[in-house]
């Protein structure tokens, strides 16, 4: 017999309603298959939880992590009782019972091993194993996070573990689209893309899938399909990027309304200088993303711009204060009104007049470009985040998705 594993995400498990909603999905495919249902806190619930978290400094913490996982323990003792009265054998885990063994980061752990044995054990008296997603436990035997959307990731990890036939995350829109089809209503629905594309994409603040989850399938060759768990209709496959026909010049365009930007004015222009700040900020697990470097006027002194997450910009500002007589700078500033538009698609790699085309739109919309990223297939702009609709709209049309 075969094994899938089928991810519902927040909305999916917004109430009682919703719940036996599922257990009615899970039921039709448990006649051919196991099953693995992996479930997220219902929607909402872990933002609440972040807000109790926000009255105490405990981010980061042993406790930030006991306390914003405690809504997945809710849905799948709820979910596998919706199963037991179908009179299926179901049994809800924990992350630990897995055991699902993490690094030591609280908020963004890293899953280190996931142990099989068990899971073929708990299938022995059940058909379904009603997990917990977003959870695991580290070496010291803490309950760990694995991030905002980590469900996803556990799903697609236990899914790889297992060598599953299929890992069906099911979600509030039908599949993967053009952009964000709740700030566009043009945006097309994608049959199929690459997993570097969608790399790219909820690397860029697409949350339809977790950046990890992404990762993690490419690595492992796993096909994902994210389709609608209210709809019948078939989702967008994740495949590799042998299985594409067409390789569009533009697959997708993407916001991310997270970023903060740091500039530092009035530092030595000199070797070394650069290492120093960006090894402060991986001491200190802070994700750097955009940089620019400019000269000042002076010739001697340049000003340094980089992105980071919004939630890290406080500690990136508290670590640039305290190593002020290392770096030797002017002073620093940061703003979090910013956001970044992606454009991505794989058929860029062999086609210019990509980046002109999105320059030239933004520049007809008098949007400003504050700083610029790009990859083989992608390229970033970081604009004022007042912006941040006309700009993904004017895109999405200019190139005709
Ligand atoms: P879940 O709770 O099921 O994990 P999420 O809210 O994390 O769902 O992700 C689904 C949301 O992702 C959609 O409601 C949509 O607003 C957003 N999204 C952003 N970009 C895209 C995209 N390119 N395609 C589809 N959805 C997108
Ligand atoms: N409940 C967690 C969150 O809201 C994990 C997830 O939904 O994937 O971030
Ligand atoms: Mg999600």
């Amino acid at each position: 017999m075969n094994t899938i594993v089928m991810k519902f995400g927040g909305t999916s498990v917004a109430g009682i309603e919703k719940i036996n909603n599922i257990a009615g999905i899970v039921s039709k495919e448990l006649k051919k298959n196991k099953i693995i249902v992996v479930l997220s806190a219902m929607a909402g619930e872990t933002n609440k939880l972040q807000g109790y978290l926000n009255q105490f400094k405990s981010s980061n913490s042993i406790e930030s992590d006991l306390v914003l996982t405690s809504g997945e323990q809710v849905t799948i003792g709820l979910l596998s009782a919706a199963l037991k009265n179908l009179g299926i054998k179901s049994i809800p885990l924990l992350g630990w019972q897995i055991p699902i063994i993490t690094d030591e980061n609280f908020e963004k752990a890293k899953i280190l091993k996931i142990d099989r044995k068990r899971i073929s054990e708990y299938f022995k008296d059940n058909d379904v194993i009603v997990l917990a997603g977003f959870q695991g436990i580290n070496l010291n035997g803490n309950i760990t996070s694995l991030g905002r959307g980590g469900s996803d990731t556990t799903a697609v990890a236990i899914a790889s573990a297992i060598k599953a036939e299929r890992c069906d995350i099911y979600t509030d829109v039908d599949g993967v689209y053009t952009t964000d089809p709740n700030i566009e209503k043009k945006a097309k629905k994608i049959n199929k893309v690459s997993y570097e594309e969608m790399l790219e994409m909820s690397s860029t603040g697409a949350k339809v899938l977790h950046t990890r989850s992404v990762e993690l399938a490419m690595k492992n060759n796993l096909t994902l399909q994210v389709l609608s768990s209210l709809t019948k209709k078939v989702g967008t496959f994740v495949v590799s990027e042998k299985e594409l026909i067409e390789k569009e010049i533009v697959s997708g365009v993407s916001y991310s309304k997270n970023e903060a930007k740091v500039t530092i004015s009035g530092i030595l222009d000199k070797p070394g200088i650069s290492a120093k700040i960006f090894s402060l900020m991986n001491e200190n697990n802070i994700n750097v993303d955009m940089i620019v470097q400019n000269i000042s006027q002076d010739g001697v002194s340049a000003n340094i711009t980089f992105t980071v997450n919004q939630k890290d910009c406080d500690l990136a500002n508290t670590v640039l204060d305290q190593s002020k007589d290392i770096l030797n700078y002017r002073s620093i500033s940061s703003d979090k009104n910013v956001a970044k538009i992606s454009v991505i698609g794989m058929g860029m790699m062999s086609q210019s007049g990509v980046a002109e085309k999105m320059f030239k739109t933004l520049a007809h919309n008098q949007i400003n470009i504050l700083a610029i990223s790009t990859s083989e297939i992608k390229i970033s702009v970081l604009i004022d985040k007042k912006h941040t609709n006309i700009a993904v709209k004017s895109l999405h049309e200019v190139y005709n998705l």
